[in-house]
């Protein structure tokens, strides 16, 4: 099985398919590539016409003792709706965010059960992303259905893999 088929059946992401994968120092940098040419605004219009283009990295969840990024070219439209250039709107994360939905999900359903110190060190992400994704997890409907298929995250804490389980 090709690494790009292997990474898609993992990730599933809606909307995009997985064009590279690089194993950097960093962790894994996953390369999207757009299904849609139509680029869609927040306000909900859809359009073809790109104002311009610069390439974004998300945050996603851990594999394993690896960190994971999405990486992606992402537009600014001149949407008419609007009547002015916004940042498309992309699948699988949620408006000026540089984590994933699934990441950010998973913070807003652990913020509920513990401190955001606790939640930085096992997502190994900052105190500050998790307060931000907090705010702004809880002005969107926490999409709960992503987490019924997922039951334990492996996570590495002072160099030693402790596994986190779903108490579901
Ligand atoms: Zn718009």
């Amino acid at each position: 099985m090709r690494v790009t088929t292997a990474f898609n059946r993992i990730l599933q992401l809606p909307g995009a398919s997985v064009h590279t994968v690089a194993f950097t120092d960093e962790g894994i940098v996953i390369g999207l590539r757009r299904r849609r040419r139509r680029l869609l605004c927040r306000c909900g219009a859809r359009t073809a016409a790109r104002y311009d283009s610069s390439r974004r990295r998300w945050r996603h969840l851990d594999f394993g003792a690896c960190r994971v990024w999405l990486g992606a070219d992402i537009h600014r439209i001149d949407c008419r709706a609007c009547g002015r250039v916004r940042t498309e709107q992309v699948p699988w994360a949620r408006p000026n965010a540089r984590h994933t939905n699934d990441f950010e999900n998973i913070v807003g359903w652990l913020a509920q059960r513990m401190d955001k110190t606790s939640i930085s060190r096992l997502l190994r992400c900052s105190w500050e992303a998790v307060d931000a994704i907090v705010t702004r997890v809880v002005a969107h409907h926490i999409d709960d259905s992503r987490l019924d298929h997922l039951y334990r995250i492996g996570v590495e804490v002072s160099g030693t893999t402790r596994a986190w389980s779903s108490p579901r």
